[in-house]
């Protein structure tokens, strides 16, 4: 096969493009984007990457999370510090109760793009386009606004630009400081039994680190504990956006996907053959690649061959997607394929996607018991077979929605659209996601 260049994926079939009405346009949008400075860079991916080799060891824990798809609508730096400050919370939850390390990896700053089961959606009778996210056009229900506008690229550009910025001072500007590990609790949680929960770890957090300082440790010199690594992903869904945020490192000598420290591969673009794995095969990054319930032993392992065929640790990231019950029947004989081809690749649970259903009122939404019991399913497969169950792929936000049905202050059916914010799937919301992770820590200890 001839050499990999970021923009031979155009000879393979892409599916979920949009119909852009103007492909002149595009073409334009994409070149501007060529010339746009990186929004990450490859010594941050490396690392990210180096990390994840480790949870592909067994000494790490990866969680993946944030909204299904990001909204242009409700950007602020509040929306961006309460997406973090959940996902912060986890992270405590998850090392202390655990003691194994986190690594924390948003789908955050360029989640834009969505891959639809059906071209169209019907809306009070109405059947339109189906919303694509916000990077192809607009959620509103009207056809003319479901035209896909290259132009929204741009504006994608500039908002994951605008978000990464925002992360990078929260991260590393005081904010993330393990010693306001209190502060990230926010008021509606606060006062639930989760809030409560993760107080008294704070606390607990607080006293250790006033110990140490006692016994004469200099905390300030540790940056491990004054700033925190936080990483991007989304899907390489759009592959003009992608490849026009490909660079070479004049380094490496490597191709780097600049749009995001991570992508991933979605379950509706996983062809073997088609343009989307073609395009990841090349870049450097880290790759995730969702396993659906149709996936076969072979074909999996296929797909581990073309993405990593060095088999690099920290390279390839299986995210499962399956649903509980299907997940228990068809993981170990996917789990045991790759073990007897020896690839090194880092299994983690996405137990959202495998649990959607329509509620009586007509909303999307997934029961926070069956996103457990994927999760604990996962979790004995692998503890079966003896491999490790590396890390959570979770939607959720930091808003107080009700989206998902469940959690220990239960959401009912007959309140889901009290507070359904989502453009596209349902998303937990921070005590719901909380609450998520105290149970994983007692499956990991
Ligand atoms: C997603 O992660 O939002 C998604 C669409 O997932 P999948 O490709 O697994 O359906
Ligand atoms: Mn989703």
């Amino acid at each position: 096969m001839s050499a990999w260049t970021p923009w031979d994926w155009k000879e393979r079939k892409a599916a979920q493009q949009p119909e852009w009405p103007d492909l002149n346009q595009l073409e334009l949008v994409e070149k501007e984007l060529s010339s746009y400075s990186p929004l990450v860079f490859p010594a941050e991916i490396e690392d990210l990457k180096s990390s994840l080799a480790q949870a592909t060891r067994g000494q790490a824990f990866l969680l993946q999370a944030g909204d299904c798809a990001e909204s242009f609508n409700d950007h602020s730096a509040k929306n961006v510090r309460d997406r973090l400050k959940v996902i912060l919370q986890m992270a405590v939850v998850l090392t202390y109760s655990s003691g194994v390390s986190v690594i924390k990896v948003g789908r955050m700053a360029g989640q834009y793009a969505k891959p639809r089961s059906a071209p169209t959606e019907s809306y009070l009778g109405m059947q339109l386009p189906s919303f694509r996210g916000h990077i192809v056009h607009s959620d509103e229900p009207d056809p003319l606004k479901r035209i896909p506008d290259p132009r929204r690229l741009i504006m994608a550009y500039q908002q994951s630009l605008s978000t990464i910025n925002i992360l990078r001072s929260l991260t590393t500007g005081g904010f993330a400081d393990l010693s306001r590990v209190h502060t990230w609790n926010q008021e509606f949680v606060a006062s639930s039994s989760e809030g409560e929960r993760y107080d008294a770890i704070a606390t607990e957090i607080t006293r250790a680190l006033n110990f140490m300082e006692a016994c004469g440790i200099n905390l300030d010199k540790e940056v491990s504990l004054k700033q925190v690594k936080f990483w991007t992903s989304h899907e390489a869904l759009l592959l003009g956006y992608e490849a026009a945020l490909t660079r070479l490192d004049p380094k490496s000598k490597q191709y780097y996907d600049l749009s995001g420290h991570m992508v991933w591969i979605g379950e509706r673009t996983r062809d073997i053959d088609g343009a989307h794995v073609r395009f990841a095969s090349g870049i450097s990054n880290p790759i995730g690649l969702k396993v659906g319930p149709k996936m076969t032993a072979e074909e999996l392992d296929e797909l581990c061959k073309v993405l990593n065929p060095e088999n690099t640790e920290g390279r390839l990231t299986l995210i499962t997607r399956m649903g509980a019950e299907t997940l228990r029947k068809r993981l170990p004989e996917l789990v045991e394929q790759i073990q007897r081809s020896g690839r090194k690749v880092l299994w983690t649970c996405d137990p959202m996607h495998g649990n959607t259903f329509t509620s009586t009122q007509g909303l999307k939404t997934r029961r926070f018991d069956d996103v457990v019991a994927e999760i604990r399913a996962f979790f004995d497969v692998h503890r079966e077979i003896g491999t490790w169950p590396g890390g959570i792929h979770i939607e959720l936000t930091g808003d107080d929605v009700t989206e998902c049905l469940g959690g220990s202050l239960e959401v009912f059916e007959s309140e889901l659209d009290t507070q359904y914010n989502t453009i596209c799937d349902p998303r937990l919301n921070a005590r719901q996601s909380l609450d998520l992770a105290y149970q994983v820590a007692e499956m990991l200890f």
